[in-house]
């Protein structure tokens, strides 16, 4: 009689569980009921004046959302792992200092020179890491072929001659960082446009530089799909670049 133990199981479940509409609105409430729980979680202990530590957030896409110029495996190592080890470092070095804790981690890798000596190194790296990639994350999309918008276009137009003029240029910059950096379209105090490079995780906002846009040309991030091909990956970046995202974020700036 082994069929009966599956009857008396199924007789059960069928009783326990609610009508098939209850059940959806009981895994509803069960689903509403853990971001409630996670959004408590996320709030800081003690409130807006506590510590502002490095915290990963989930991307805001699936891993595969930029295949196949940025490849799933590369997102998660590359997210869930690199970024994660820079918070980590960030964190560790953060709460040595009180005074550090307190301010953002992009204050801190803009005030990097008035920081104690002895955390200079590892804000700078892991905090350059963390901001860094904060902001790569963020302005990553598939554009279908599409370029700046509004006043951003306009600006790389009058700085570049044209967007073409822009591509040329911040592809070269990409491409010729000796070693592990970044490129990037930056705004100075003065808000002109600039390209310029950073190595390692060295931030522009360091100099006082706003990102507007940026790649990172580390080999974690192409290594997987392009191997030493990084000239390819700079080229499949641009299909991956949220021109929404970069130009409201440009006008936001300007504004400031
Ligand atoms: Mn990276």
């Amino acid at each position: 009689m082994t069929r009966a133990v599956g009857s008396i199981k199924e007789t059960f479940v069928e009783n326990e569980l609610p009508s098939r509409t209850d059940r959806r609105e009981f895994l509803g409430s069960i689903v509403a009921g853990s971001v409630a729980a996670a959004t408590l979680l996320a709030k800081p202990a003690q409130g807006a004046d506590g510590p502002q530590l490095a915290k990963v957030e989930p991307l805001p896409y699936p891993y595969d959302a930029l295949e196949p110029y940025i490849d799933a495996e590369t997102m998660h190592l590359h997210h869930d792992k690199h970024y994660q080890s820079y918070a980590d470092g960030y964190n560790k070095a953060a709460q040595t200092q009180p005074s550090i804790l307190a301010a953002s981690p992009e204050a801190n890798v803009a005030n990097l020179a008035s920081l104690p000596e002895s955390v200079q190194t590892a804000i700078r790296n892991s905090g350059g890491g963390f901001v860094n990639h904060k902001f790569f994350w963020a302005l990553l999309k598939k554009n279908n072929g599409a370029g700046p918008k509004g006043e951003l276009a306009k600006a790389i137009d009058a700085k570049f001659g044209s967007f073409a003029g822009f591509q040329t240029e911040f592809t070269k910059a990409a491409a010729t960082v000796f070693g592990s950096g970044w490129a990037w379209l930056t705004l100075g105090p003065d808000n002109a446009l600039a390209i310029e490079q950073t190595h390692n995780q060295d931030s522009t906002l360091t100099a006082k530089h706003r990102p507007v846009l940026g790649i990172d040309v580390w080999e974690h991030a192409y290594y997987l799909k392009y191997q030493n091909r990084r000239p390819e990956y700079v080229a499949a970046f641009y299909n991956v670049i949220d021109w929404d995202s970069v130009s409201g974020r440009y006008a936001e700036l300007i504004k400031a």
